[in-house]
């Protein structure tokens, strides 16, 4: 399975794409868990990226190339792997349907759009910041990346649904639910 999680922040790519993964025995690969890991290292990567994060900015798009081409290389990702939070932008999906022809892998199969509308979104972010204290979850960041989302993201869906690949899922009640929403989806 190669697949991408599409959806705003807090529709909740992270939450599914790991069951995933567990299920399918595929790696999951989060652009945001590798930026979140290189700041608390406190890497160049790290050093670059957090001020941007913190705004609820996109970070530079050769930055986050880097991080998935590294882990492309790696052999758990020639069963597969789920896509979560990348690609964010029209230049992120195009770059990244170049990135598998370069080194020779299969092309992404479908991108599975998590839909949740935005009040339901803005509740679910308020409440990871008190339980998780994500330093990009308060309120200010949160309406910015909402806003990122809208503007930079949200496009992608008809990127894909022009390649045939996008498939949406009614992202709202519980978490097993939405997960055979999505195993049926696939
Ligand atoms: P969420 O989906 O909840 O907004 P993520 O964990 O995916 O959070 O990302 C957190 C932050 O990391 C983003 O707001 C952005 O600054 C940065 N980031 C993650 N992935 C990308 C990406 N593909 N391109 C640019 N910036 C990214």
């Amino acid at each position: 399975m190669r697949i991408v999680l599409l959806g705003a922040p807090g529709s909740g790519k992270g939450t599914q794409g790991k069951k995933l993964s567990e299920a399918y025995g595929i790696p999951k690969i989060s652009t945001g868990d590798a930026l979140r890991a290189a700041v608390a290292a406190g890497t160049e990567l790290g050093r670059k990226a957090h001020p941007l994060m913190e705004a609820g900015k996109l970070v530079p798009d050769a930055l986050v190339y880097g991080i998935v081409q590294e882990r492309f290389g790696h052999d758990d990702c020639k069963k597969g792997y789920i896509l979560d939070g990348f690609p964010r932008n029209h230049a992120q999906a195009e770059e990244l349907d170049r990135m598998l022809g370069r080194i020779g892998q299969p092309a992404l199969e479908k991108a599975v759009h998590l839909h949740v509308d935005d009040e339901e979104i803005v509740q679910r972010l308020h409440q990871r910041a008190i339980q998780e204290g994500r330093d990009d979850d308060k309120p200010e960041t949160i309406r910015k990346r909402i806003g990122v989302y809208n503007s930079e993201t949200r496009p992608l869906l008809d990127y894909y649904a022009a390649q045939g690949k996008l498939v949406t899922v009614d992202g709202i009640g519980k978490l097993e639910e939405i997960y055979q929403r999505i195993v049926a989806a696939l």
